[in-house]
């Protein structure tokens, strides 16, 4: 069978660019190996955020009833993990069914390269032709170099446990790691973080800190500059100082891209951080495109919003279109209490301001005054950075993100009337801050 467009993998990348391209009138296979939605679906975003939302509700709402003077009593139980797989599954089932509404076919299979114009899909048992090939492949955990690693489990088993472990250690200070680690933290694990330097190593000092109060807050015990050396059968760490034990081991030592078997043959250029692409995603062979998490990235991180637009944009670009993907505006969440969001180019700020929350009157009347937006302007007072830090940091930076990619002046953003009293209110708060006409803050 001869297809117009053939993509590998049905994850966030691999669906928007198939459903892209059928709705245009291609004929298009997409071959997955696992579920359709791919890791953010199936052991990513989805279920990670599902367990961070019950866990944020089970820890605080006491809290937060006390605050408003009502009496609120939680209990935990069994059913969040079921009701987390319900959605999981229903998600999943979506992006098939989206793929195959567009006019695509979907099917189950792993893929391989069988030459320059041919995929096969091994568990069918069957060759395919394409005019166009798509590399959506994705990224796995990054585990194999630790010793003793099959003693553990991964980050992408962590998030769809199906039960709370009594005690856990988690290894590795990243994104993944510290989300992991305050999420059973607080549905009940006693949980120790085992990291090579310092946790979150990429975000401002302010914010770490802030989130290193809330770990130890939730009981999350921090053991940073520990070394692993090997993990032993029964949940045991052994670091150069000393041996933790637990009775699981989650390791949370990064990802690397999923090359699919036979690349070699399309002599298309990777490495170990990925397939090699340029600014409209084709690889280094002109026929084939790669878009999400198995392509070399510059400074971002491998997040699923970026993977979207890739699969966008290289469809596109096969539609004959000419479209670049841009880099300086992705922003960056981090799922804890308080969330940490992250958007632009620190470096290329000359000037920052930031306004705390604590003055925001919308997060007074809330409760949620821990935290504060930061924007940092370029020479020629335009937005290129925010940082939010605070409760739902995950809806707000998307209006600094837009105000960054228009490259919004900070005087003008000043004028803006955004609805008062709002958490949003701080980030026209902080960019009056430059010119000293924040009135909201004591002086
Ligand atoms: C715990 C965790 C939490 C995360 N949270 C977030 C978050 O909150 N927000 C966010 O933006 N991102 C998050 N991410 C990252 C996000 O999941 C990924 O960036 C995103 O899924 C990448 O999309 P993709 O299409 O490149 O790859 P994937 O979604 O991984 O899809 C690739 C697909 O290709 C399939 N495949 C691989 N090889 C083959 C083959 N040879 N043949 C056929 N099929 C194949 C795989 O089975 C997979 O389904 C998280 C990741 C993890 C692990």
């Amino acid at each position: 069978m001869k297809y117009d467009v053939v993509v590998i993998g049905g994850g966030s990348a691999g669906y928007i660019a198939a459903i892209t391209l059928a709705r245009k009138g291609l004929k298009v296979l997409v071959a997955e190996k696992k579920k359709f939605g791919g890791t953010c679906v199936n052991n990513g975003c989805v279920s990670s955020i599902f367990l961070y939302d019950t866990s944020f509700l089970f820890a605080r709402l006491p809290d937060i009833g006390n605050y408003y003077g009502l009496d609120i009593n939680v209990k935990l139980t069994n059913s969040i993990f079921n009701k987390r797989n319900e959605i999981v599954d229903y998600l999943s089932e979506a992006g098939r069914k989206l793929i195959e509404n567009s006019g695509a076919e979907a099917v189950l299979s792993n893929a391989e390269i069988k030459s320059e114009r041919e995929v096969r899909l091994t568990d069918l048992d069957k060759d395919v032709e394409f005019n166009w090939l798509i590399i959506a492949t994705g990224s796995s955990p990054d585990v194999e170099g630790v010793k003793g690693y099959e003693y553990a489990i991964d980050e992408d088993r962590a998030v769809n446990l199906n039960y709370t472990p009594s005690d856990m250690i988690v290894v590795g200070g990243g994104y993944a790691g510290v989300e992991i680690a305050q999420i059973y933290a607080r549905l009940g694990s006693s949980v120790k973080l085992l990291t090579r330097s310092k946790i979150l190593k990429e975000i401002s000092d302010d914010a770490r800190q802030y989130i290193y109060d809330a770990l130890d807050f939730d009981g999350v015990d921090i053991y940073e500059n520990r070394k692993v050396k090997e993990i032993m059968p029964g949940g045991k760490v052994v670091t150069e100082d000393e041996t933790y034990e637990g009775d699981i081991v989650v390791l949370a030592t990064g990802r690397k891209p999923n090359i699919p078997r036979g690349l070699c043959r399309l002599g298309v250029e990777y490495d170990d951080d990925g397939i090699v692409v340029d600014k409209n995603l084709r690889t280094t062979n002109p026929r084939v495109f790669a878009a999400g998490d198995v392509i070399k990235k510059p400074y971002v991180r491998k997040t699923a919003h970026i993977a979207i637009v890739e699969g966008l944009i290289a469809a596109l670009n096969i539609l004959g279109k000419n479209v670049g993907v841009e880099y300086d505006y992705v922003p960056q969440v981090i799922y804890t209490d308080p969330q940490v969001a992250v958007v632009g180019r620190e470096d290329k700020a000359k000037k920052f301001y930031k306004f705390p929350l604590s003055a925001n009157t919308r997060a007074i009347i809330h409760g949620m005054r821990d935290g504060y937006v930061k924007l940092g302007i370029n020479e020629d007072n335009r937005l290129v950075y925010g940082e939010i830090v605070g409760y739902n940091a995950e809806e707000l930076i998307n209006s600094i993100t837009l105000a960054v990619k228009m490259k919004v002046n900070v005087e003008e953003l000043s004028f803006v009337p955004l609805v008062h009293p709002s958490i949003s209110d701080a980030i026209i708060n902080a960019a009056r801050g430059f010119n000293n006409l924040d009135a909201d803050v004591f002086k």
